[in-house]
């Protein structure tokens, strides 16, 4: 399978060289040639199937030209270590708990995927030794950095470095990509988020560095990051169907850049039998306003509780205007929008607690109500929980009067120790640092 540009400015690209570079030449997003339905027979049987079965047949249409069988199922298999269930809420109202992973998001699945591709890439071609390392760079502001370092770690041939700014990062966070050693070095930069965004930049432009080694991000644009997030949905409707509630399933998934989401979309270009989508925002309501007025303004994005998805331009829009053709009619037709703002986030929070004892982390609830507002008769509803509460511990159980547990996984980073590079936040100290390794 190829890759063309959402630009259409740049050549068609392997699979190879669309995950190695993430960005096309012309700056656009990366998309599949062709987006294979998969047959009737796999739906009519898929509640048979386990998460990891579906998973496979899912990577097979996208990934199964490039990467044989064996080495395919492998992969799968390997980066699917932990289950994403559906839970029931309310009688109509169903959860996909996506937080089940090693850093408690569903960043993991992706990022878990594609360290595990890209190093099917250097093994197939002899370069796992120390001299042909890949070195994937992170600039962080907490989430990004932890679900690359957990993603990367101990994968064979490659080395991440995370940047992220001193003092700026919660300590829950910064345990996660601090503590884990092996592949994983963190940086810690006397700045800001910016300052650290700046020094990976500078970093991929700087020829020297990059004839003394092989530089490479793990950006969530990456089609190896973005595309495996679909095999969830699959299996949240497998499970739906066992429950015998599949039939006019509508699923919420709380946006920030639309990744998660657009997967969700190629799934349902795949013939996955889901009725429509919610796309629910925070108080950044670029996405609802473009789908009310059919005109995209992307603005700086403000700060809410629902932080990660704090976002004012989505990355992930082109790939969903290049999926529709621009006929914002037809987006209109598969997706609503909702939008909430802090104080409706928290409302939603307790009285989803107080009815049904269900905790939900900040983004979560806003699909939560997107479900609550938008349900029709006869419909039922699964929004994704993309984090687990206890990773913004403080918000919740600030607002819920909670004293919520940490999970085993989560406590076990905050145990380890600590081990970080200070740095400035000149390049000329980075790229030195760099260049003794
Ligand atoms: C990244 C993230 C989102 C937003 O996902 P997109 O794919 O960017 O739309 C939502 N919730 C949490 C917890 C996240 O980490």
């Amino acid at each position: 399978m190829l890759y063309y540009s959402t630009n259409g400015k740049a050549p068609l690209a392997t699979l190879e060289k669309a995950v190695v570079k993430g960005l096309a030449e012309d700056k656009g997003l990366y998309m599949p040639e062709h987006i294979k339905p998969l047959p009737k027979e796999f739906y009519d049987n898929i509640e048979k199937l386990s998460f990891r079965e579906i998973a496979y047949k899912v990577a097979d249409a996208f990934f199964g030209d490039d990467i044989d069988a064996s080495s395919l199922k492998d992969i799968v298999y390997d980066t699917l270590q932990f289950d994403c269930p559906v839970k029931e809420i309310t009688e109509n109202i169903y959860t996909l708990e996506l937080f089940h992973g090693p850093t408690l998001a569903f960043k993991d699945v992706g990022a878990r995927f594609m360290a595990r591709i890209l190093q099917y890439f250097l093994k197939k071609e002899g370069k796992l030794d120390k001299e042909h390392q890949v070195n994937v760079l992170v600039a962080t502001s907490g989430d990004t950095g932890s679900a690359v370092a957990n993603g990367f770690l101990g994968v064979e041939g490659i080395h991440v470095y995370v940047l992220y700014p001193k003092g700026k990062v919660s300590p829950i966070q910064e345990c996660q990509f601090t503590t884990l050693g092996k592949n994983i070095t963190a940086i810690e930069i006397d700045g800001v988020f910016d300052d650290c965004q700046a020094l990976v930049k500078a970093a991929f432009m700087d020829e020297e560095l990059n004839r003394h080694m092989k530089l490479t991000s793990a950006n969530s644009i990456n089609v190896a990051r973005f595309l495996p997030q679909a095999f969830y949905y699959f299996n949240a409707y497998a499970r739906m169907k066992e429950k015998g509630l599949a039939d006019k399933l509508v699923v919420c998934v709380p946006s920030g850049n639309f990744g998660n989401i657009c997967s969700a979309l190629f799934g349902k270009r795949m013939g996955l039998p889901i009725k429509r989508f919610i796309a629910a925002n925070n108080a950044n309501d670029i996405f609802y306003k473009y789908l009310q007025t059919g005109v995209y303004e992307p603005k700086s994005s403000v700060q809410t509780i629902a932080n990660a998805m704090d976002v004012g331009a989505p990355s992930n829009f082109a790939r969903i205007i290049e999926l529709y053709k621009g006929e914002h009619r037809d987006i209109c037709a598969d997706i609503s929008g909702a939008t909430y703002s802090d104080e409706l986030i928290r409302e939603t929070m307790r009285q989803c607690y107080a009815t049904t004892g269900y905790i939900l982390d900040p983004h979560g609830a806003c699909g939560y109500r997107a479900l609550e507002e938008q349900l029709l008769d006869g419909e039922t509803g699964v929004f994704c929980e993309t984090a687990h509460p206890a990773k913004f511990k403080d918000t919740v159980d600030g607002i819920l009067s909670t004293d919520i547990e940490i999970p085993a996984r989560l406590q076990a980073f905050m145990h380890g120790k600590k081990a970080v590079v200070p740095m400035t936040k000149e390049f000329t100290d980075f790229k030195q640092f760099l260049l003794n390794q």
